[in-house]
């Protein structure tokens, strides 16, 4: 019996290291969500330590013009993994693909540590159904904008997949794979980030790059920046930029959050219609997922994009010169 007290943080850290394996770990016994307070969770606040932490090793590494490149390339990469896929295909079904190709999109998009596309669509579905109100999870109008930002995905009333919001996704078992260890594509991705560096650092050593510093720079800096990139939709595009469309939520239209998050600025755009594939509805507003997408298209690799109907675009109160209000 006086055990006890050892064997309560030894089993909670046992159990976070299994859920931080297998998202559904005990998936059962967990109380219902809805019953869980508003409050940050330590031990979900782990995987966002480690993100940040390991960015501070660029003091140790350094910096080179190889690998700010290739962190830069890969965040616009899987940006548009999360943008395209994760958002505009899981979320709202606004195209049609293969199933290899979702699958091949989805690994890209889970490498972002952005959790699982299942994870991601469900809660996703649930801020279009109750943006801005009190249900919403991450609204920065009635919850402040650090939860709004990054507080909500620290606790465990937001942590399991509402599966029931995703009939069409869970059909798969590869998604639910992915969804369920949603940390394997990550740690494949830094495994394959360091190995490639550490080719660089062998093959062509007068590069004076180190595999350590190709890491840091490819997963813990692009990673991180990512992250913030995409949450930022989530609190800033509710509260700073003009809203053409009278939404009943906050949403704004944004030009400088659509070229960090390659076209999800179009915010207030895409709160009026979810349904079409492209965010930014008239020629001045800058969508370059749209562009990824239509040259997808044209390849055959995706298909039937839905647009924005003529009333839509008729609706909005805006023109190029406002976009900056
Ligand atoms: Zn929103
Ligand atoms: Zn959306």
């Amino acid at each position: 019996m006086f055990l006890n007290p050892l064997l309560t943080p030894l089993r909670i850290f046992f159990e976070t290291l299994a859920q931080s394996l297998d998202a559904d770990f005990k998936r059962e016994k967990l109380p219902e969500p809805s019953t869980l307070p508003e409050k940050i969770n330590w031990q979900r606040t782990l995987p966002f330590l480690f993100l940040h932490g390991g960015c501070l090793a660029v003091f140790w590494v350094g910096i080179s013009p190889i690998s700010l490149a290739a962190a830069l390339l890969l965040y616009v990469i899987r940006m548009f993994a999360i943008t395209g896929f994760y958002h505009r295909y899981f979320s709202h079904r606004t195209f049609k693909t293969s199933r290899l190709f979702q699958f091949l999109a989805a690994v890209l998009g889970n490498s972002s540590m952005q959790r699982g596309p299942l994870w991601w669509a469900a809660t996703h579905r649930h801020h279009h159904a109750h943006a801005d109100e009190e249900e919403d999870k991450h609204s920065p109008l009635t919850k402040g904008f650090c939860w709004s930002h990054i507080g909500w995905l620290t606790s465990m009333r937001n942590f399991p997949t509402p599966y029931e919001k995703v009939h069409d996704l869970s059909r798969y078992p590869e998604l639910v794979f992915l969804n369920r260890y949603d940390k394997t594509i990550p740690l494949l991705y830094g495994m394959l980030m360091y190995w490639i560096g550490w080719m660089i650092e062998k093959k062509f050593p007068n590069s004076g790059l180190t595999a350590g510093e190709f890491f840091v720079w490819t997963f813990f800096i692009s990673t991180t920046l990512l992250l913030h990139g995409t949450l930022f939709i989530n609190s800033l595009a509710h509260l700073w930029g003009n809203r053409p469309y009278r939404t009943k939520d906050d949403s704004r239209n944004n030009f400088w959050l659509s070229i960090i998050t390659l076209g999800e600025g179009w915010h207030n755009n895409h709160h009026r219609y979810p349904h079409a594939t492209r965010q930014g509805f008239r020629w001045w507003e800058i969508d370059i997922t749209y562009y990824g997408l239509k040259i997808l298209s044209l390849l055959g690799l995706i298909w039937e994009l839905r647009p924005v109907p003529d009333s839509i675009l008729m609706e909005a109160q805006e023109s190029p010169s406002s976009m900056f209000n």
